[in-house]
């Protein structure tokens, strides 16, 4: 149980140090993992503008989060809860019981509205999806 818990503050550690990191990168300093797919192909994908999204977040910008990608920023309290629950089922099990209890067709639906986020981004009618602050 000490390597479990020490594992998982280890992670939290790191986790949070990158987060610190992000708060003190200014705008467009670059602090983010560059797209391979944006930069080969020019389009967007499902996940650009998400370190920008949550350096935003981190300074309580919402707007400017959601601009730069919707769909994370809606969906990262769900992702921030399971990691929790994945965290606190490790320490006490030493195992993911969470994610056994998560449906399959749930999981499903979840890549499929990525996948068509990624996609509609890239349609002009719904530029107001592509990461951009006006
Ligand atoms: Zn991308």
């Amino acid at each position: 149980m000490k390597k479990r818990i020490f594992t998982t503050l280890a992670a939290a550690f790191f986790a949070a140090a990158a987060l610190i990191y992000l708060y003190f990168t200014g705008e467009g300093e670059g602090a983010g993992i560059p797209c391979m797919f944006h930069q080969i192909t020019g389009f967007y994908c499902s996940g650009c503008g998400s370190s920008r999204a949550l350096r935003s977040i981190l300074h309580l910008d919402f707007y400017r989060a959601l601009r730069y990608n919707a769909i994370f920023t809606l969906f990262l309290p769900f992702l921030a809860v399971y990691f929790c629950a994945l965290f606190y089922s490790y320490i006490r099990l030493g195992r993911d019981k969470i994610s056994e209890k998560i449906s399959m067709k749930f999981v499903w639906a979840l890549i499929v509205i990525a996948v068509l986020y990624g996609i509609l981004r890239n349609i002009p009618a719904f530029g107001f999806l592509a990461p951009t602050v006006i």
